[in-house]
C-alpha cells in the first residue's frame, strides 16, 4: 500500500479525513478506533469494505483491519472522521496538533513511516511548523514535522512562546510555565557538556531540538527523525503535576540528544537497538550523576520488570521490534554493568559512539579488539536471549538502586 496523499477538513470541532490511497487487490490497512470510517471510493463508485474487530495496536490506540473489496490493484479514496485522544493530539482554536502515533491515516500493520503530502484546510493567518500557506486554494501544504507527515502542528502565532539556546528551542502555549522552560533550557546545556566529556565533541545539530510543549493530560512522548534533525514532542501530564512532568521532560531530553551520538545503525532493522540502547543508557547515566532520582528508580524497575516477555534483540527474521529495541538493550547492558562493573559499559558506550558505520558486528570487533574478545562473545550470546536473568527483587538491583539514591543524595 502507498498513502498518495492526505487532506484534512475542520468541520465544527470534527475533523473530516480524505486519504488517496494506492492498494494491491486484497491488500488491507489498519484505521484507529478513534476515527469513523464513513466510504471508501474507487473511480466514483463507492465500494464495499470488511471490517475486522477491535484489535490493540502497536501503535497508541486500537485498530480495526479493513479489507476494501476491489477487484484489480489500483487508486482509492477512503473518508473518515473523529479526533485522535491522546498523544498530543489538541484540537482548539489557537493550537491544533496531530501525533502520528494514535495514527489518523490508513497504515500497514507494521507501522511504517512514509513521506506523502498532507493538506490542511482552514486556519488562515495561523502558523503551521514545517508547512506553507497556498493562498489560492486556501490550504496549507505540508510533509509533516520533519518529513514525517503524521506530525502536523498549526497555532496562532501570538499564543505562542519560545525560549532557546544554540541546541533547542522550546515552543510553548502557556506563559506559567516559563520558570520550568529556563529550567530545560539549561539542562539541556548541561546534558551536551556532560556527553561531550564523555563521547566527544560532536557538531550540534543543523536544526536545533525543537520541543513542543503541549497540553495533554495521559501521555510524554518524543520523536526524532533524520541525521541532525530532532524533534521532540513532550506533554505535560496536569498542571498541578509540573514539577514531575519537567523531570520526565529531562528524561525525554537526556534520551534525545544522546542520539546525537547513538545514531546511524540501519532503523529498519534490529540493529535500531543500538541507537535506542544508547540513547537510552546515556539518559539512564545522566539520570544517575544529576537526578531526578525518582525518575532512575522507576525507569530501572520498569526495565527489569518488563524486559524479559520481549523477543530477543536480535529477531529470527531481522525485523525491528520496536518494544524490543527500546527495552532489550538497555537490560543487556543493565546486567553487563552488574556482572562486569558501570565501566566496562560506559567503555562499550564510548566505542559505539565513535563507530564511523554503526552495526552490531563492527561494535563486536571493536569490543574484541579493545576490551575482551570473552566480552564480546558475551554480549553475540545475549542477543539472541530473551531472558538475562534480571529480577526486581535480586539483592543487586536493590543494593545498586540504594548506592544510586545516595550519591544522588550527596
Ligand atoms: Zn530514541
Amino acid at each position: 500500500m502507498k498513502v498518495i496523499h492526505l487532506q484534512l477538513f475542520e468541520q465544527a470541532s470534527d475533523l473530516l479525513f480524505r486519504c488517496q490511497l494506492y492498494l494491491e487487490k486484497g491488500e488491507s490497512f489498519w484505521l484507529s478506533d478513534q476515527l469513523t470510517l464513513r466510504r471508501i471510493v474507487s473511480q466514483d463508485q463507492e465500494i464495499a469494505f470488511e471490517a475486522g474487530p477491535s484489535e490493540p495496536m502497536l501503535f497508541r490506540s486500537a485498530a480495526r483491519k479493513i479489507t476494501p473489496r476491489i477487484v484489480q490493484a489500483g487508486e482509492i479514496e477512503i473518508e473518515y472522521q473523529g479526533q485522535p485522544a491522546g498523544w498530543g493530539n489538541v484540537n482548539r482554536s489557537d493550537l491544533l496538533a496531530l501525533n502520528a502515533y494514535s495514527v489518523y491515516y490508513p497504515q500497514p500493520k507494521t507501522l511504517s513511516l512514509v513521506q506523502f503530502p498532507l493538506t490542511y484546510q482552514g486556519r488562515p493567518g495561523q502558523v503551521m511548523l514545517e508547512g506553507q500557506w497556498d493562498e489560492a486554494q486556501n490550504t496549507w501544504l505540508s510533509s509533516g514535522l520533519a518529513g514525517d507527515p503524521g506530525n502536523v502542528v498549526i497555532y496562532k502565532p501570538e499564543s505562542k512562546l519560545t525560549q532557546e539556546n544554540p541546541a533547542a528551542q522550546f515552543v510553548y502555549f502557556n506563559p506559567d510555565e516559563t520558570e520550568i522552560i529556563s529550567r530545560m533550557v539549561e539542562e539541556v546545556e548541561q546534558i551536551l557538556m556532560e556527553y561531550q566529556t564523555a563521547y566527544g565533541v560532536r557538531k550540534l545539530p543543523q536544526r536545533k531540538m525543537i520541543s513542543l510543549d503541549i497540553p495533554d493530560y495521559r501521555n510524554a512522548g518524543a520523536f526524532q527523525r533524520g541525521e541532525w534533525t530532532f524533534y521532540t514532542r513532550i506533554l505535560p501530564e496536569d498542571c498541578s503535576q509540573i514539577q514531575k512532568h519537567a523531570d520526565r521532560m529531562i528524561g525525554l531530553m537526556a534520551h534525545e540528544l544522546g542520539h546525537l551520538w547513538f545514531t546511524g545503525a540501519d532503523v529498519s532493522s534490529w540493529e535500531d537497538w543500538l541507537n535506542e540502547t544508547g540513547a537510552e543508557w546515556t539518559c539512564l547515566r545522566y539520570l544517575m550523576k544529576h537526578g531526578p532520582t525518582w525518575l532512575l528508580k522507576q525507569k530501572l524497575n520498569t526495565l527489569v520488570s518488563t524486559y524479559a516477555p520481549l523477543r530477543p534483540i536480535r529477531t529470527p527474521e531481522g525485523k525491528n521490534d520496536a518494544k524490543s529495541i527500546h527495552q532489550k538493550g538497555t537490560a543487556l547492558f543493565l546486567k553487563l554493568a552488574f556482572d562486569h562493573g558501570m565501566t566496562v559499559v560506559d567503555q562499550i558506550l564510548s566505542l559505539l559512539a565513535n563507530l564511523t558505520v554503526k552495526s552490531t558486528a563492527a561494535l563486536l570487533e571493536a569490543i574484541r579488539r579493545e576490551l575482551s574478545p570473552e566480552l564480546a562473545a558475551e554480549i553475540e550470546k545475549f542477543l539472541d536471549q530473551a531472558d538475562f536473568g534480571l529480577s526486581r527483587e535480586d539483592p543487586i538491583l536493590k543494593e545498586w538502586i540504594e548506592a544510586v539514591s545516595q550519591a544522588s543524595a550527596e
